[in-house]
């Protein structure tokens, strides 16, 4: 039983000065969490109840698809990390250290290198495969802005696994494995979540998806569509509508002070969309390039990768130098040897409204075909809610998330890079199938914060609250409230809830607040004058109702919840929704 006299959980009346959304306050008010350094927390005893609740429902998704779980260490040798190529491409994000002999570690952000140094000796032949270890462990990244508290720390709870395979097939049915059991540990989470199409960013591979709790006070950026389709804006494919500009001959024309696509689309009051915009960067080997998207629309830097190897915006001085006019780049008159890239959707506008590669003038009418040529057509936009949806066509819709999880098909990279292989039926030696899979526990703590809350406080779902019941006596030390709360508590202990009693000699009012804030998902309120009639008060924090029982229903009522409790749980829901009722 927790006993709230001696627990240390500290509550805070006011919102401290540097949290910035809801989750950070209320961890940090309920008294669950404190900062120790930039990106660096504390979880006081109900935080870390909840962290390890949350840790249990992943571990149970794990062991059920048959993963063994391991324990790396934190510290890693440099070694690993130059093998893969790593150790340079991963950037400051990696925290490195050196020990007493000058040599390399970091502390992992990641366990890639680690686990494939680990079964390249001993997991030699493909009758030992497929193989899937992970582990619940600390992480860390240097982000460059650490912030929202548990969301973007910089010292993190994740579970890792990875998985080793023979092949293809291998690779994709334990891919498919792991993200339904994303999807239950979501659904247990009590997570209003989507699986998104994403980019593979750092860790490489072709195949993974996001597992995103919606929240406004998410960092990513989705559109959806009721076929069911979804994506992360950084990696959908973008079906724009460019609108037309109706002028067929070529037209310079004089634009004074116009610089960007909005005062273009002023001065000539046509929609940015009728508008085409330019952007000019540079490849690997220093290739020009200009592209060109709709004026209603984002480069996206990543998909321009994939047409330019390496692909860098060029800096205002290199344009300058190449003799580009920011502000009214174009297709016509172009510097010799700059190559045209423009997005699909462009192919469509048989006359452009663009820049005119010199200052305060841009040109209407430019038709490819006629007065330049496309190199190469590419899909390069971000995508944004009213594109049209890659598998239906009808409009998108916009949403914000929180990425909790997300599950990665590598392939051979690791393997292949560190001489990690397997001998196959035919004796052959060859390098594994690969796939990886993070659930960010201690972000998932907080995106369920995101999620529930009120004015009041946390509002947990029954799963991962940091007990079931808070019994509250108002009268500490009465001869009759005080014997009875501790007969209730321990009745509801008895049946398997977990308990916490208010024993603070506090006001009634302090600990009503405290119980909303640290969000119990059941109140028992035991007073005098309830007592008196033979009664106590029951308040569910999910809904605010609060109602009156007669004690000696009180057994009947909580065993009913308590059988609700253990379907609930085996089934996923977790929210006490209608126990008394
Ligand atoms: P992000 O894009 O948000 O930086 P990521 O894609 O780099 O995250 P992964 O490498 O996919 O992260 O790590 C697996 C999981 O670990 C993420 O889905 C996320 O839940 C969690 N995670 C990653 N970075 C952090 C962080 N700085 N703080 C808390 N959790 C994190
Ligand atoms: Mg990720």
């Amino acid at each position: 039983m927790l006993r709230m006299k001696n627990l240390y959980a500290p509550t805070l009346k006011e919102d401290p000065a540097d949290a910035d959304i809801a989750s950070h306050k209320l961890l940090l008010r309920a008294g669950m969490l404190r900062k120790t350094a930039s990106g660096v927390y504390t979880f006081l005893p109900l935080g870390y109840r909840v962290l390890k609740k949350i840790e249990n429902i992943v571990r149970e998704e794990m062991d059920a698809t048959g993963a063994y779980e391991i324990l790396m260490p934190a510290l890693q040798p440099s070694e690993l990390w130059l093998e893969s190529g790593r150790w340079d491409d991963y950037g400051p994000e990696l925290m490195r250290l050196n020990d007493r002999h000058d040599r390399g570690f970091c502390l992992g952000p990641t366990h890639e290198e680690l686990i494939t140094a680990l079964v390249r000796d001993e997991l030699r032949s493909y009758k030992q495969l497929p193989l899937t270890l992970y582990q619940i462990q600390v992480k860390f990244r240097d982000e460059i802005r650490p912030r929202f508290g548990l969301l973007r720390s910089r010292e993190f709870i994740m579970k890792d696994a990875y998985s080793f395979h023979d092949g293809q097939e291998s690779l994709q049915e334990t891919y498919d494995q792991m993200s339904d059991a994303y999807a239950r540990i979501c659904e247990r989470c009590a997570l209003d979540w989507r699986a998104v199409e994403a980019d593979s960013g750092q860790i490489g591979g072709k195949v993974t998806t996001e597992f995103m709790a919606l929240a406004d006070s998410g960092e990513a950026e989705l559109v959806y569509c009721d076929c069911g389709y979804s994506a992360n804006t950084e990696a959908g494919e973008c079906i724009p509508h460019p609108t037309t500009y109706e002028e067929t001959e070529l037209k310079k024309i004089e634009t004074p002070d116009v610089h960007t696509i909005e005062e273009l689309a002023e001065f000539l009051s046509i929609p940015e969309s009728s508008t085409v915009k330019a952007l000019s960067g540079k490849d690997a080997d220093g290739n020009v390039s200009v592209l060109f998207i709709p004026g209603d629309h984002e480069l996206n830097e990543i998909k321009a990768c994939r047409v330019m190897e390496g692909f860098q915006l060029l800096t205002d001085e290199e344009m300058t130098s190449l003799g580009l006019h920011k502000g009214s780049m174009g297709p016509v008159n172009l510097p010799d040897g700059m190559r045209i890239i423009a997005d699909s959707s462009l192919k469509g506008i048989p006359q452009w409204v663009v820049g005119a590669n010199e200052d305060g003038f841009h040109f209407v009418g430019a038709a490819p075909g006629r007065d330049f040529q496309v190199d190469a057509w590419a899909d390069l936009c971000v995508v944004k809610p009213q594109d049209a949806c890659p598998e239906c066509g009808c409009s998108l819709k916009g949403a914000r998330g929180i990425e909790v999880s997300q599950v990665f098909q590598l392939g051979t990279k690791y393997s292949e890079s560190m001489g990690a292989t397997f001998l196959d039926k035919d004796g052959k030696e060859r390098p594994f199938y690969m796939g990886c899979y993070g659930v960010g526990v201690s972000r998932t703590l907080a995106a369920i914060v995101e999620q529930h809350n009120d004015e009041n406080g946390i509002k947990w779902p029954l799963a991962v609250a940091p007990a079931h019941v808070c019994v509250i006596p108002l009268q500490v030390g009465d001869d009759l409230v005080q014997p009875k709360a501790e007969e209730i508590a321990d009745a509801c202990a008895q049946l398997g809830f977990e308990v916490a009693i208010d024993d603070r000699d506090e006001r009634a009012g302090v600990k009503f607040a405290d119980a909303d804030l640290i969000g119990w998902p059941l109140q028992i309120i035991v007073g005098k004058r309830g007592l008196a009639e033979g009664k106590v008060e029951v308040k569910r924090r999910l809904t605010g109702e609060r109602s009156e029982f007669m004690i000696d229903a009180l057994p009947e009522l909580l065993a009913f919840a308590n059988r609700k409790m253990r379907n609930m749980n085996k089934g996923g829901v977790t929210i006490f929704s209608g126990m008394f009722s």
